[in-house]
């Protein structure tokens, strides 16, 4: 018997069937069997049966990055993640982040700090898994294996925050969220990232891509309102909402074609002009492939 408890987010005891069967465990091909993932009658977020999700202890350990067959040294996470950097760069344009205090809940190797340290004073680096710190530190960062740690020093200081692709592995999305509230100067920013629910390939391959995108290392999975409603319930006001596309069109052909990602590989015939427009078609249709939202920590009267 699968058992879910109240919703870790909005406390209700309801839920609905979302998707029973195979999801991914580790890298494309490898499969965990019979999982079961339900939607949550309060708040609307689909979660997967516990029993199925991968313990919170193995982020602090290598198990996490071998599971999804990612290099363990810092030089292999920077080769494979400065290229993703853009596309958080390209939400936070609107951001003041000239001279200020930056916090990277989540920051794995330090691929996002290192892409903004240039232009802000001081970055706080938050990452359960010990792999990276030695490395953290010699950039000079603060760095900290949790957010509870990291409040001591930084409680009410930090202007800009980040947490890209996290908030979908913890175990309570809303006290994560409300946690990295507590480190937030007021009228301080957070962008947030996490899968989108709404990714038009769910549509379009529903024999097939389900088993990809729902996966044992996420507890979570939100559409834009359903994270909207949690980042409020952690007290965030929502400044505004950004579907974001990082595959182009031969990326939906090729898994259309093959029922296998095909990474940001291109197709003849397609060119750049055809896969930024898909990008943006997606993106102005909200049926991108994640969600970026940016929160406004509110000024306390
Ligand atoms: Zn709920």
């Amino acid at each position: 018997m699968i058992q879910f408890d109240p919703c870790e987010i909005c406390g209700a005891d309801q839920w609905a069937s979302a998707y029973h069967g195979s999801i991914r465990d580790g890298a494309f091909g490898s499969l965990a069997e019979k999982a079961e993932v339900r939607q949550c009658g309060g708040c609307g977020v689909e979660r997967l049966a516990e029993d199925f999700c991968l313990p919170e202890s193995a982020y602090s350990t290598a198990e996490y990055r071998q599971k999804l067959k990612q290099g363990l040294d810092s030089q292999d996470y920077l080769k494979t993640h400065d290229p993703l950097q853009l596309h958080t760069l390209r939400v936070a344009q609107s951001l003041s982040l000239r001279d200020s205090i930056v916090a990277d809940a989540g920051c794995a190797g330090g691929s996002l700090l290192d892409h903004v340290r240039g232009i802000t004073t001081e970055q706080v680096a938050i990452e359960p898994c010990d792999i990276y710190h030695e490395r953290l530190a010699a950039q000079g960062y603060h760095v900290f294996p949790d957010l509870i740690q990291a409040t001591g020093k930084w409680a009410g200081r930090v202007e800009v925050a980040f947490s890209i692709h996290v908030v979908e592995h913890v175990p309570n999305p809303r006290s994560f969220l409300e946690a990295i509230r507590t480190l937030m100067a007021p009228g301080g920013r957070m962008v947030l990232a996490s899968p989108n629910r709404r990714d038009l390939l769910l549509d379009l391959l529903p024999d097939d891509y389900p088993q990809f995108f729902y996966r044992v290392v996420h507890r979570w999975y939100f559409d834009a309102d359903s994270l909207a409603d949690c980042a409020r319930r952690a007290g965030w006001e929502v400044e505004a909402v950004k579907p974001v596309q990082r595959y182009g069109l031969s990326n939906t052909l090729r898994w259309l074609r093959d029922k296998a990602p095909g990474g940001a590989e291109g197709l003849p015939g397609i060119n750049a002009g055809a896969d930024d427009w898909w990008k943006s078609h997606l993106e102005t249709e909200g049926r991108a492939e994640c969600l970026y939202l940016i929160l406004k920590n509110p000024r306390q009267e």
